[in-house]
């Protein structure tokens, strides 16, 4: 007699990012074992949760997730263990974080392997990215030994001179190699030289500290250096993934080029389609200091428009989790202080409530919260409730609203740029792997169980699971 399964989730309405039905979602051995039909008896399971009334959702990807991050003399306040943790409590059960370089003297396998090492404390699934700041000889190899350890997609900065930035040459020549790799290259777009002049521009007049930042970097910026970039792509032919979108005309131009048969993605994050540049002239003007800066409040209504119409792919947290003493010690010049927002633990309420607020579906949430996250960076069995994906799978009320206390979250900081929203989308139940994690009784820490994630290569993944819209093309 086979045992019984470990987990059912009875009399849910489950929604992935282009169906929903009613059904009981059957968890054994961590994974989904089959959905039954709601109109049938509930099988019979160790641990039953009645989602009676709720959506059930596959776990959240977090595609850009910095944790204990490096950046010159700033260090972000978290461990593995914090942000997984608040991952979870938001419903997010894979974090995708960057091994990039601390110094010019660190390799990108060894900050690769570095990061690998520290997240075996993660309490969720973990994948990574790799990142490269300047060419040599030995970078084909490093690529090749970061795939062989599942590691299938650099990041590259055209911003940040002297720290993180690349010139084209590598970022051309990584290109080059990703393609060889099945891999993909996620780029940081801010045109160096502008932003470089403008800072300092602004620094000559005195008009430098944190209520100034948004003036310091300019859309256009933005613009040109996502225009060069896809230049690049289209003459190498590598898959291209630009992070953290703010401007309308710079996710058009990924639109373009997608239509021109590029391979071109565009990503955002919570705090560019809800907060604008008005921020910069509040109170705590500190608590929203990152790169690219908040935008105007055009820009800001743009750019949602483009989520709603599913031009933006992916919806990302950029967790940086700094804290206000860091954030507070230089407000006085933007370029002494350290840039990011936490954000891993909120990208859920956030992006739903901006979402639907804006008249798009629980489907369309999801496919931006997990579905594309899984699916554009080849992270296997993740992103969809289907027999034979992971369990992670999260339980929610959309009509239960809460309003956000950053000092009540569970990162590893002080604030949240989203204190005092009342938001819906809260999880209220959270499976990972399997395992109940979260559900009123709080939160349950299953330990350092987070399991790291071998990446597909891209293409392979893409023509094994094909976004919905082909697959409706080729029926
Ligand atoms: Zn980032």
């Amino acid at each position: 007699m086979s045992r019984q399964p470990q987990l059912v989730i009875a009399n849910a309405i489950v929604v992935n990012s282009h169906d929903r039905q009613e059904a009981h979602v059957v968890v054994q051995d961590g994974r989904i074992a089959r959905l039954v039909d709601a109109a049938l008896p509930v099988p019979a399971a160790d641990n039953t949760i009645d989602a009676t009334g709720k959506l059930v959702i596959p776990g959240g990807v977090d595609g850009h997730c910095h944790v204990a991050q490096v950046t010159g003399r700033f260090r972000t306040l978290d461990d593995y263990r914090t942000t997984s943790t608040a991952a979870l409590w938001g419903g997010t059960t894979t974090i995708i974080d960057f091994g990039i370089p601390r110094d010019a003297q660190e390799t990108p396998l060894a900050a690769a392997l570095h990061k690998k090492e520290l997240a075996t404390q993660s309490r969720c699934d973990v994948a990574l990215h790799g990142s490269v700041v300047s060419w040599d000889e030995t970078v084909p190899w490093q690529l090749g030994q970061l795939a062989a350890e599942g590691i299938r997609s650099v990041k590259m900065y055209t911003t940040n001179r002297g720290s993180t930035m690349a010139d084209g040459d590598t970022i051309l020549k990584v290109m080059r190699e990703m393609v060889r790799l099945d891999g993909l290259t996620y780029i940081h777009a801010e045109h160096d030289p502008i932003i470089a002049d403008c800072t300092g521009q602004h620094a000559q007049d005195g008009r430098i500290g944190i209520e100034h930042l948004h003036r310091t970097r300019p859309e256009l910026a933005e613009e040109i250096s996502v225009k060069e970039t896809l230049a690049m792509a289209e003459y190498t032919g590598a898959p291209v993934y630009f992070v953290h979108q703010s401007t309308p005309g710079a996710v058009d131009l990924v639109s373009e080029a997608r239509d021109r048969g590029l391979q071109a993605y565009s990503e955002t994050c919570p705090h560019y389609v809800t907060l604008d540049d008005s921020v910069y002239g509040s109170r705590f003007p500190e608590w929203f200091a990152c790169c690219p800066p908040m935008r105007s409040a055009e820009t800001v209504a743009a750019l949602k428009e483009r989520l709603v119409s599913g031009a933006i792919h992916t919806m990302s947290s950029d967790h940086s989790c700094y804290d206000l003493s860091q954030k507070r010690e230089r407000t006085d010049d933007v370029r002494a202080m350290p840039h990011g927002l936490p954000g891993v633990e909120t990208r859920m309420p956030v992006t739903f409530t901006a979402m639907t607020s804006a008249g798009a579906t629980v489907e369309q949430f999801v496919e931006a919260f997990a579905a594309a996250p899984a699916r554009i960076n080849a992270v296997p069995g993740k992103g969809r409730i289907a027999e034979g994906f992971d369990a992670d799978l999260v339980v929610f009320d959309p009509a239960e609203e809460r309003t956000v206390d950053g000092s009540a979250l569970h990162m590893g900081t002080d604030f949240s740029p989203f204190d005092g929203k009342a938001l819906t989308g809260w999880p209220a139940v959270v499976v990972s792997n399997g395992r109940v994690v979260l559900d009123a009784d709080g939160f349950h820490d299953p330990g350092a169980v987070g399991r790291f994630i071998n990446r597909d290569g891209f293409r392979e993944h893409q023509s094994a699971a094909p976004e919905a819209s082909q697959l409706t093309a080729a029926l």
